[in-house]
């Protein structure tokens, strides 16, 4: 749950949809990925991008194996990579607490049947008063709901099973645009990693060449990325990922 969830923050459905189970297959168990070297991690982690979500998907895991599960959703949400909805959905569907997953759909229904645009305490204080005790079944239809009727641009109201207690179907507020990729810190810290899960070491003017991004925008993701602690210097000048412990 915790991996499919932390691939989904940031990586369509069907892109998930089958590195999920190979990842799984990599790393059957909680033990088993909190062991495996990060090179390993990033090497199953391709295609999916944001690869810091990785990093921090085995050091959440490494947690785990030597403390166990958090008990509550505060203990989940200091977990690393794992943000209030993801702790949320966790607790939820796999704990079994009585608590609201709030994906954008259901901010989006939420703020639609409040009548105003909903976020923060307010998002939360209206969730946990519509919230029924089956918060599992109300959660996964909520975003249901928000997926397939309760659409951002063009609700079916007509067809909506809960319409008789909607406020305004008008309240809509445009999701954040994303940056552009290229040119951007996230494309030359991509081509960093996948280059040193292909190579295991190699310098900044290697990994230019072969990505074909300029020197001075690979060594700035390098930098960035010793300063996540998702490479390590080698002794030379060639950097590689880290051998496992403190990823
Ligand atoms: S009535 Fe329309 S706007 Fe309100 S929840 Fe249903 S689909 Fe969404």
């Amino acid at each position: 749950m915790l991996v499919s969830e932390v691939m989904l923050q940031q990586t369509q459905a069907a892109r998930v949809a089958d590195r999920y189970p190979r990842f799984l297959g990599d790393f059957p168990t909680v033990e088993v990925l909190a062991a495996a070297t990060p090179a390993a991690v990033m090497a199953a982690w391709q295609g999916l991008g944001y690869n810091r979500r990785a990093f921090r998907l085995q050091e959440a895991a490494r947690r785990i194996a030597t403390d166990g599960w958090p008990a509550g959703l505060e203990g989940l949400e200091a977990l690393p990579g794992v943000g209030p909805y993801t702790a949320a959905a966790v607790a939820c569907f796999a704990l079994g607490m009585g608590v609201p997953a709030l994906d954008t759909n259901a901010r989006r229904v939420l703020s639609r049947w409040h009548g105003r645009p909903l976020s923060g305490a307010a998002l939360s204080t209206a969730a946990h008063q519509d919230l029924p005790p089956a918060a599992a079944d109300w959660n996964q239809a909520v975003m249901d709901l928000g997926a397939a009727v309760c659409t951002p641009r063009q609700p079916a109201c007509d067809r909506c099973p809960v319409a008789a207690w909607c406020t305004d179907p008008s309240v809509y507020e445009p999701p954040r645009r994303q940056g552009r990729f290229e040119g951007s810190l996230r494309e030359a810290r991509g081509a960093v990693i996948r280059h040193l899960v292909s190579q295991s070491s190699a310098t900044v003017e290697e990994i230019a060449e072969r990505s074909g991004l300029p020197a001075d925008r690979i060594g700035g993701a390098v930098d960035s990325l010793r300063a996540d602690r998702m490479i390590t210097a080698t002794g030379s000048d060639a950097i590689t990922l880290p051998d496992g412990g403190s990823a």
